[in-house]
């Protein structure tokens, strides 16, 4: 900054460039009660008393809370904790809300009464896949087969309210409801033909009284979710933070220790607590719980946004929430941020008030804020609130407001409301509380005309320049330099067009502001010819009769991760550094640097200087973004950015050079060739592919592939631009993916099965069903447990996966410990082979099962192989039935064998894909 302009920031204090954001705190969400002072607790002088409110009886489901108490570990954290059981007609959100309790186990339902508004926060899940199931008295595969049966309902618990749903609306079954006990009698005496129950307790209870049953597992139809969420109020969560994560780190710890000494915290239970259950049920119980609470590759209360968002996505497309509930569910707003601790009393109280925070913004001031084709409010400024809020738990409610009077309001002290996102003026001091900087902003000229190198102001005197009203930057600009000839406009394309009318020889304002204009407003011809060396730090304003707010936003400022600020940042101002190079040093730098750069080419006509020119030109340009550059010849990667290189966990070294097949998996088979071939032809690709990081792990990009053609015109490289969906992806995933061995659901067979067998009969290819069964599972899981049959599960899907591992194979596990197997296939014979293998793989895993055919976990099959011509004639339930029968037939056989269909399955069914 040079002098002069340095010290005319300083004393003038400038004037504010009308990003100006009223902020006011909306008071009419929560209407709140006297806010009750947390408990008196009569036992305890310096412990906090803490209610904790189940959603069921005493039993080991919430060992791990007894444990904590048990130990010491609530005590450790200065808590004393009292557990208040379930009575009937409780509900436990309704409990949290009222004060009958703080902290509450909940079922799913608290996510939806969230997406509908309740003021609640998480805390974590203590089950990381839900144990509830129907039980019913005979096996249910279909939806369909629900038709007709007669269950209660299972209030809150939307796993099964959703499994009913699907069946409804998805297979038109008709469900009755009966008003039934609600206990396990009704389905022992057979008035119920299916019961909520929970995996890990009426199962025993059943085989004790030897009652047959089966389990209907919403997972199998995808439903995932969480159960025994534990939650809070917002206002709890907002005054006692400290004790909530002091809450959840015992909680954790509690649940760790009770999955190693189970019987030690039976004994608790028995010992403390009034107890319906047996001990035998308790040890029952005991022995399933691992898999729910830490299944394979998880830490107790671990907490996946994702998942949750996978849940509320089948809730609204149920219609338990409704589109607009969702579109605006903030879901990182629910899980409560043990950083509020980092705040005063009057801090937490001020946020435990409020719900949202209402922002005023002035739009037209493109990239810092304006509104989007859908009128949406977006741009830098929004973003940092936007963060800032989500941090605090509000909810962003932006107000459309005029410029100017606001501007007026400030000025004549009236204003009530905290501003934000604005120049920090020291002649407003008086007025407003302002925070840390939010960014710079640099003043810059534009102009068509033949302007020579600009650097300071001393440099425009004499010009007649055009600006920008609603930036208030000509206030700022008529005040200290009177002497500017100064025309002021509306909008830019005004002022864009009084220069190109010659009317004004530049255009004074904000570099990106500038830059942004130009490239919308698609003016041939003007460029951005000097900043003028005056940077404007923006920030928000509050005003002085809110001091509670403003430290509120500046510890929210403060803790906003650099790298948030940096992609802010770069979203919105990234333009500036390519138009820097590209413009700004235009006639300083880059005229010489072209002239060398012909004189170069003639002397040196070549492949090898011409790629590293264009290396170094991308370098400038993309090294901040996804991009690489590849070759379309020897299809390899020529040049990557530095984020790219990050993002595949790499360094640059080792991706230039390499083929790009090393690192992608293409989503089918042709697609790489099929892509080459457009990108040479001319034409853009765009679509979606798996990335490969190093170590091991996967991203989901989305890319973009531009042909790029040499001097000579042939098109032998293109540009990649990407960027990552994986957070989509994997929500999009979880519908459809088997929790446990994350292969393809029953959901997912029954949508994608129709289709693919079309597409099999249409490219003529056969197609192969096979249906994988366990040997002797039950026996695993009466063996050993549960969970280790769980790994044993794992370890046979795993073994199937790597046998079908083409992108068009589909392995589905269909529920239990059975699979299907859905692939091309050419002959009977082939099929027979591989299968064999298959078999024989599983079999050398030497999984333990001693009841089991030689001692280990083995598999039987039933397979067909259907050729294309067949596909016309048959549909996905003939097929599957045929499979099934030929399944039942290796189990009779003596298990651990494979029986393939010979001669051509046969048309059981009358539906057919296609009608002749
Ligand atoms: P067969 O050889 O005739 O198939 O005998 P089986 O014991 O394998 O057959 P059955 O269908 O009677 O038993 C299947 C068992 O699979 C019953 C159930 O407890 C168990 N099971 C189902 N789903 C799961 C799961 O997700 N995890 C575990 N550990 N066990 C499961
Ligand atoms: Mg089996
Ligand atoms: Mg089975």
């Amino acid at each position: 900054m040079s002098k002069n302009l340095a010290s005319f920031y300083f004393f003038l204090a400038c004037a504010f460039i009308g990003l100006s954001f009223g902020v006011n705190a909306d008071l009419s969400v929560e209407t709140s009660t006297d806010p009750t002072p947390a408990f008196d607790s009569p036992y305890s002088s310096d412990l906090t008393t803490v209610r904790l409110q189940l959603n069921w009886k005493h039993q080991f489901e919430f060992a791990g809370f007894y444990a904590a108490l048990e130990k010491g570990f609530y005590k450790e954290v200065g808590l004393d904790v009292r557990i208040q059981e379930w009575r009937p007609n409780l509900d436990v959100s309704q409990a949290i809300l009222e004060n009958q309790a703080d902290i509450g186990i909940g079922y799913s339902n608290i996510l939806i009464d969230y997406a509908k508004g309740q003021p609640l926060q998480l805390l974590f899940p203590v089950f990381q896949v839900s144990p509830a199931v129907f039980i019913s008295h005979k096996p249910i595969e279909r939806l369909e087969q629900l038709d007709g049966m007669r269950l209660t309902h299972a209030n809150g618990v939307y796993a099964l309210e959703m499994l009913k749903k699907r069946a409804q609306v998805e297979a038109r079954a008709k469900l009755n409801f009966t008003q039934a006990n609600g206990d396990i009698e009704d389905f022992i005496d057979k008035k119920v033909d299916l019961y909520t129950a929970y995996a890990i307790n009426e199962p025993f209870e059943l085989q004790q009284r030897q009652v047959k049953y089966s389990i209907v597992d919403p997972k199998t139809f995808g439903i995932q979710s969480y159960g025994d969420y534990v939650f809070t109020s917002k206002k709890f969560a907002f005054s006692n933070p400290e004790e909530l994560e002091g809450f959840k780190r015992a909680s954790i710890k509690g649940w760790e220790y009770a999955l190693q000494h189970t019987h030690e915290i039976i004994d608790v239970i028995l010992n403390n607590y009034p107890i319906q259950k047996s001990p035998e049920a308790l040890q029952a119980e005991a022995e399933q719980i691992e898999r729910f609470v830490r299944p394979a590759g998880t830490k107790v209360g671990d907490l996946d946004i994702n998942k949750l968002e996978a849940f509320l996505r089948d809730a609204k497309n149920l219609g338990y929430i409704s589109v607009e509930q969702f579109e605006k569910l903030n879901l990182q707003q629910m899980i409560f941020n043990p950083r509020l601790a980092d705040f005063t009393k009057d801090e937490q109280n001020y946020l435990s008030r409020f719900n949202s925070l209402s922002v005023s913004f002035s739009p037209n001031a493109q990239p810092y804020s304006f509104l989007d084709a859908s009128g949406q409010w977006q741009g830098v400024c929004h973003d940092y609130l936007k963060s800032m809020t989500d941090y605090l738990g509000l909810r962003l409610v932006p107000h459309q407001k005029d410029w100017s009077h606001l501007h007026s309001e400030i000025l004549e002290g009236n204003l009530d409301q905290p501003i934000s996102c604005v120049i920090a003026d020291r002649s407003l001091n008086h007025r407003l509380l302002f925070t840390d900087t939010l960014m710079t902003m640099h003043l810059a000229l534009a102009t068509d005309k033949n302007v020579g190198p600009v650097k300071n102001f001393d440099d425009v005197v004499g010009l007649t320049l055009a600006t920008v009203s609603n930036h208030g930057l000509h206030t700022l600009l008529r005040h200290y330099y009177p002497e500017m000839e100064l025309q002021v406009f509306e909008t830019m394309a005004l002022a864009i067009s009084a220069l190109k009318s010659n009317r004004a020889d530049g255009i004074i304002a904000g570099f990106s502001t500038l830059n942004d204009a130009i490239q919308r407003n698609g003016v041939q011809g003007i460029r951005i010819v000097g900043n003028l060396d005056t940077s404007l730090p923006v920030s928000i304003g509050v005003p002085r009769s809110q001091p509670v707010l403003y430290s509120v936003l500046q510890k929210a400022l403060d803790s906003m991760p650099e790298l948030d600020k940096k992609a802010i940042q770069h979203r919105w101002l990234q333009a500036k550094a390519v138009k820097q190079v590209g413009d700004n040093r235009f006639s300083e730098f880059l005229l010489p640097a072209i002239g060398l750069i012909i004189l170069l080419m003639l002397i040196i006509v070549g492949f090898v200087f011409q790629r590293k020119m264009q290396k170094r030109y991308l370098t400038q340009v993309y090294e901040l973004s996804n991009a690489a550059f590849i070759d379309l010849e020897s299809q390899t990667f020529m040049w990557v950015s530095n984020r790219f290189s990050q993002l595949l966990g790499r360094s640059k070294d080792e991706i230039i050079g390499y083929d790009c097949a090393k690192f992608f998996i293409p989503l089918h088979a042709e697609m790489p060739e099929v892509v080459y071939e457009q990108l040479r032809q001319g034409q853009e690709w765009q679509g979606e592919i798996i990335v490969k990081r190093s170590g091991g792990g996967k991203l989901w990009l989305k890319i973009k592939l531009t042909p790029e053609s040499d001097w000579l015109g042939r098109r032998t490289k293109a540009l990649m631009t990407s960027v990552d969906i994986s957070d989509q992806k994997r929500i999009e995933e979880l519908l459809v993916r088997d929790e446990l061995t994350w292969l393809y659901n029953r959901r997912f067979y029954n949508e994608v099965i129709d289709q693919h067998l079309a597409k099999a009969a249409q490219v003529d290819k056969g197609v192969m069903f096979v249906l994988v069964d366990i040997d002797f599972f039950k026996r695993v899981n009466d063996d050993y447990g549960h969970l280790y049959g769980d790994k044993a599960l794992v370890g046979v899907a795993k073994v199937l996966k790597t046998m079908f591992d083409r992108s068009e194979d589909l392995v589905f596990r269909m529920g239990g410990e059975e699979f299907l197997i859905v692939a091309s296939c050419d002959s009977a014979k082939d099929l027979e082979a591989n299968l064999e293998d298959l078999r024989q793989a599983v079999a050398d895993l030497k999984i333990e099962n001693a009841r089991g055919i030689d001692g280990v976990v083995t598999i039987s099959m039933g397979a067909g192989c259907v050729q294309s011509s067949e596909l016309r004639s048959l549909d996905a339930d003939a097929i599957f039935k045929e499979v099934d029968e030929l399944l039942y037939r290796a189990k009779d056989h003596g298990r651990n064998r494979v029986e393939v269909k010979k001669r051509g399955i046969k048309a059981l069914s009358q539906r057919k894909i296609f009608k002749n």
